[in-house]
């Protein structure tokens, strides 16, 4: 089993490179490098679990380029999690950190665990025997994990500390993502959600639809999106439909945001939700509405429901989304596709904030972070627009080649060792 409804990601990280290294004209030496992980570990981790049963989990941990700097990814806990989907979603974290110009290349990680069913120690467990099993791999100068699909702060701190004290220092720098009090920095939680936000603002500007009364559909009430949620429903945008892994809630009159917040922290789901009309997650991608923020899972809009889709700008909270085939339909019914790798790139922004503040032990004021964020987000937007409409591509398209393009230039630079 796969994370989403899946559809070979890996594949699909292959041929969204090999199409823009054509279109790039790409080297191909270089090219060949770029479709190869720089480094990849698989590990066993053994973990006791709660009624005395050893459980051993599969962990890995993906470099995929270390060109432009230390790697930099979340790690994932699924049971779904297997080394093709981590290397390609670590391809797409090279690509993503190049075009908001950061200073590192991309990674991901993860273990094939179900949390559902794991206690609290059970899983402080198995977080510090995978980060034990990773140690070589991760650290400050070297690779620099961050959260992902069903990992948190308390997931972060245990990390940091497993790290810390197997090097006797206290290493903040080495995650990102941590509470406040270990060198965590202001704004973090919510920094994808608030890029999602930022880029649609910008979006919706550029295509003239206003914000005011526009309705909104958020698939997944996560990180990223119960946060999106909020700030588009802050700023007076009528979010008609939110859901998570158990179902959703439709209001035509739109749903109190605040209040749906509020209820998730007692009973968890939004699908217990009384204001509204219960609707499965299919129905709900199909919902007539002015911006759909699927920030659930990869693989949620294909080749069989592309065509139902009525939204007029889909911006991907989650990373893949939209298939390939998904696209095409979209592009054809003009329906705006804000990519993955411009429209989350918030929490690794963020991220970056954080890690140059734990480096220099210096922290900023929140404010200071959301603006500076909106002020990177915002440039982003505007140079894979301006590419898109001079080399007469879609989004996708653009962002990929301004990513690809900044780090097959430094591999250029850099040249071949030995
Ligand atoms: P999360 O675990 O906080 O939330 C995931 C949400 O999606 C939950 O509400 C869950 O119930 C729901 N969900 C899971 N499977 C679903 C399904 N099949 N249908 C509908 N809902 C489903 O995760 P998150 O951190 O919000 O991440 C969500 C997505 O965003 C992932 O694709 C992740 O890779 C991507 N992302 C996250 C970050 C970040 O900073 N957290 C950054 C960039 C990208």
């Amino acid at each position: 089993m796969m994370t989403g409804d899946h559809h070979g990601m890996l594949d699909v990280a292959l041929a969204q490179l090999d199409a823009v290294a054509k279109r790039l004209a790409l080297d191909p030496g270089i090219h060949k490098r770029l479709r190869q992980p720089q480094r990849s570990l698989i590990v066993s981790v053994p973990t006791l679990m709660d009624d005395g049963r050893l459980e051993v989990f599969t962990g890995f941990r993906v470099q995929h380029d270390l060109t432009m700097g230390p790697t930099k990814g979340g790690i994932r806990y699924h049971p779904g999690v297997n080394l093709e989907e981590i290397t390609a979603l670590a391809m797409l974290m090279t690509w993503k950190c190049a075009l908001m110009g950061l200073p590192y290349g991309g990674a991901k990680g993860g273990v094939c665990c179900d949390t559902t069913r794991m206690s609290l120690v059970e899983l402080e467990r198995m977080t510090r025997r995978y980060t034990s099993e990773i140690i070589l791999f991760i650290g400050p100068d070297r690779d620099i994990p961050a959260p992902d699909m069903y990992t948190n702060e308390q997931v972060m701190a245990w990390m940091m500390d497993t790290y810390s004290m197997q090097q006797g220092i206290t290493s903040p720098g080495v995650v990102t993502g941590k509470p406040l009090l270990l060198g965590g920095s202001l704004g973090r939680r919510e920094a994808t959600g608030r890029g999602v936000y930022y880029i649609l603002k910008a979006a919706a500007k550029e295509h003239g639809i206003a914000f005011k009364g526009a309705r909104v559909v958020v698939q997944g009430f996560g990180n990223v999106g119960s946060v999106a949620a909020r700030l588009l429903y802050e700023d007076d945008c009528c979010v008609v439909a939110v859901s998570d892994h158990r179902g959703g809630i439709y209001n035509p009159k739109g749903l109190d945001i605040l209040k749906l917040l509020a209820e998730c922290a007692d009973k968890g789901s939004v699908s217990e939700h009384r204001d509204g009309d219960r609707i499965t997650n299919e129905e709900l991608l199909e919902l007539d509405c002015d911006f759909l923020v699927p920030a659930a899972t990869e693989g949620q809009i294909t080749e069989k429901n592309a065509d139902r889709v009525r939204a007029r700008i889909v911006a991907e909270g989650a990373n893949g989304p939209i298939t390939p085939e998904a696209d095409e339909i979209l592009a054809g019914k003009k329906v705006v596709v804000l990519p993955d790798i411009l429209a989350n790139a918030g929490g690794v922004t963020v991220s970056y904030f954080e890690w140059v503040q734990d480096l220099q032990q210096y922290f900023w004021h929140e404010h200071e972070i959301n603006d500076r964020l909106s002020e990177v987000m915002t440039a982003a937007f505007q140079r894979v627009l301006a590419l898109s409409r001079k080399e007469r591509v879609d989004l996708r398209t653009a962002a990929l080649m301004l990513g690809v393009s900044r780090v097959a230039e430094a591999k250029k630079l850099r040249g071949l060792y030995p």
